[in-house]
């Protein structure tokens, strides 16, 4: 599995990545300070660096600057994360040799797009496009869903849906979390809606006789279902 290290100094946004980045199997590990990170970046480079541009120790920046002048990490992948406003300091970052950045409050979707795509171009392997379950298969590069070896048409919603549900088989999400992951935490919609996208997947999902994959839990949310055997 892709090991990520996370350099922020914020908790409450390295937790949320590190949720994120864990139930999509990497191994993450985070680091609150940038001289901090510079010494464990000594000791062992991750397959991606997600770098947060204001840090006490060593600023964003300077630590990507130095990393790129480095023979282990000058081709490590790095995505920087700032803050609203630093258009012209995002463009300095870019400039001193970080992939890509997003702009701080970002979407989880998306950022989560942002790294598979980054690790898909440095190491292909490493990042599966392909998630099976069951009779189910749903690849995330061509956005195709098959059951059964038959085609399922998704709308984006009730794609992403499934994509997050597949991303971590058994395990329960309030309607809460399927907003913040689906649909990303800065937009604003009725926790109601998560019933109407399950819904819709469903019906897209079970045609005929097929099993039900998705759980509702009282009073918690939904599941993918792992122990669905398919027919
Ligand atoms: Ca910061």
């Amino acid at each position: 599995m892709p090991k990520v290290l996370i350099v922020e100094d914020e908790e409450p946004i390295s937790l949320m990545l590190k949720y994120n980045l864990e139930a999509e199997g990497y191994e993450v590990d985070v680091c609150g300070r940038g001289d901090d990170a510079e010494i464990r970046l000594r000791e062992s480079v991750p397959d991606l660096l997600l770098l947060d541009w204001m840090l006490p120790g060593t600023s964003g920046i300077e630590l990507c600057r130095r990393l790129r002048l480095r023979e282990t990490t000058e081709r490590l992948p790095i995505i920087m994360l700032t803050a609203r406003g630093e258009e012209t300091e995002r463009i300095r970052g870019l400039s001193t040799g970080a992939d890509d950045y997003v702009v701080k409050p970002f979407s989880v979707p998306e950022l989560m797009a942002r790294v598979r795509a980054i690790l898909r171009r440095s190491n292909p392997e490493a990042v599966s496009t392909l998630l099976k379950s069951g009779d189910i298969e749903l690849d995330r590069e061509t956005h195709r869903v098959r059951r059964n070896s038959k085609e399922v048409h998704l709308g984006p919603t009730e794609f992403r849906l499934l994509e997050f549900l597949m991303t971590a088989p058994g395990r329960v999400f309030s309607r809460e979390q399927l907003l913040d992951g689906v649909w990303g935490h800065d937009v604003y919609v009725d926790e109601r809606t998560v019933d109407v996208h399950v819904g819709r997947l469903r019906k897209a999902l079970n045609k005929g006789k097929a099993r039900d994959p998705i759980r509702t839990v009282r009073g918690a949310g939904y599941a993918f279902n792992d122990q669905f055997n398919g027919v």
